[in-house]
Formats: C-alpha cells, structure tokens, sequence
C-alpha cells in the first residue's frame, strides 16, 4: 500500500486541473490574427495557394470552417499573418468562424441562437454519439482523447455511448460521403429528441480538402439545425471540450 501511494505522490496529478484555464504551446495553430497590411496582390497570392478556398480577398478573411490549418497563408506573409495558441475557436454561428483582417476578438457562441433545452436538459449530463461519416480517423482520435485521462471530459458528466437510442445528440466527423449519407440519417432519426447536432472538425463543417468531390452528400445538413462547429483539422480536445461547456451553459463565469 505504501508503495502505491509512494507512486501516486511521485506521479502527481494526471490530469488537466484546470481545462477551461489551460494554454496550450505557441506552436498550436489556433484562431489567426491578419494584420491590415495585406496588400490586394498579396491578398490574390494568398487566396490562390489556400487548398482549401478558406481565404477571402475582399474583405481579407479566413474562414476557420474551411481552413485545415496547413500554416502556408503564414509562411507566404509570416509578418502578416499569425496563427495563435487560442484554442476556444468553436461556434454556433458560422459568420464567427469568418475571421478579418484586424480581428482580435475570441471566437465566442451567440447565446441567443442556443436552444433553451438544450441548457435545462443537457447541462448537467450530456451523452453523446459519434458518427464518423468518411472520416479519416484524426477527429474521431482527437473527441476520444476528450475522454481520456489527461482530458477527462468525464469530470463533467459527458461521455461518448455506443448507441444513438442512447445519445442526447451526435457529432459528426467526415465530410459526410454518398456511402455514408443514409447511414447518417438512420442515426440522426433514432436519437431521441430534443437531441444535440454538433460538427467537429473542417471536413465536418465544409467538407474541407474533398469538399468539390462527387463522393461527397452533404444533403443532411440542410436538413437540420446544427448547435455546434468545432473547427480544426483536426479539432483539438479542448477546442471541442470548450465548445461544448459553452453550449451547455457550463462555462465559470468570469
Ligand atoms: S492555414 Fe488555412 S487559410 Fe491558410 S492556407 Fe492553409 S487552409 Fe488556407
């Protein structure tokens, strides 16, 4: 028993104390910030080099929803474009994902587009589904490590279920293939209502890098409301984490 307790000391604590206080390194690419330099030919090189169509000319802007973070817009103009450690970049509302030049602002949710039950009936436990629809496998990594011991998104009451008959709502990985369309679907219709519809990662929320691919049926989504958009590529645990503690109204107040 000594022994054990002599490791347990020796250890420490395992886990992130603090998850809503937490920085992450100066090398994790989080919410950018464009410097209102950018000259309009500038602006044209860089729309052309982003893989992925996230970079607007006019105004200059970034779309995190369809950006993978490859970091290339900032080695082209390293002065003028910066990607910082913020990681509580996840939204309700797609305009916020839009980031301009000359934007400092957190990337926060518009409380009045959260529905009320989701806060009166999901904010003390939450369970959740994942449906990996065409994904590649680094989203789904990342939510499961939410869960881990490091993250332990369990502390709050919320954890992955094996079944949607058991879910509060799913999250959706994958930029959603024809193959997996249907399937999705079936998914979405056997969680219970009111349920949650969260998208995690670029690929999820434009389709990203296969978002002009005929594989691709995004179809579902301009079925039903989606709560939550978790960028990223893929999303980090806290970014996800964050997001969801806002949604539910979980967040201290400061
Ligand atoms: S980091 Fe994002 S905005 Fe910049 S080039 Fe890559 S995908 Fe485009």
């Amino acid at each position: 028993m000594l022994k054990e307790l002599k490791i347990l000391f020796r250890h420490g604590k395992q886990y992130i104390t603090d998850l809503e206080g937490v920085e992450l390194t100066p090398l994790f690419r989080g919410r950018p910030e464009i410097a209102t330099t950018i000259t309009a030919s500038e602006a044209k090189e860089l729309e052309a080099l982003c893989p992925t169509n996230a970079i607007s000319v006019v105004p200059f802007s970034i779309n995190l929803g369809k950006c993978v973070f490859c970091k290339e817009c900032h080695f082209y103009t390293p002065e003028k474009i910066r990607f910082t450690n913020d990681h509580k970049i996840a939204t309700n509302d797609l305009n916020r994902l839009i980031v301009k030049a000359g934007d400092r602002d957190a990337i926060e949710l518009d409380a009045s587009l959260v529905r009320k039950e989701i806060t009166s009936y999901f904010g003390k436990a939450l369970k959740l589904r994942q449906v990996s629809a065409a994904g590649d496998n680094s989203a789904e990594m990342e939510l499961n490590a939410a869960g881990n011991v490091n993250f332990d998104v369990g502390r709050y009451g919320m954890e992955f279920v094996a079944s949607p008959r058991h879910a509060d709502g799913l999250v959706i990985t994958g930029p959603i293939s024809e193959n997996m369309a249907e399937p999705l679907e079936i998914c979405y219709n056997a969680t219970p209502s009111p349920k949650i519809l969260i998208l995690a990662g670029t690929d999820a929320i434009s389709g990203g890098i296969f978002a002009d691919s005929k594989a691709v049926n995004r179809g579902f989504l301009s079925k039903y409301h989606v709560d939550l958009y978790v960028p990223g590529n893929p999303p980090h645990p806290l970014t996800f984490i964050n997001g969801i503690l806002s949604l539910t109204g979980r967040l201290k107040k400061k």
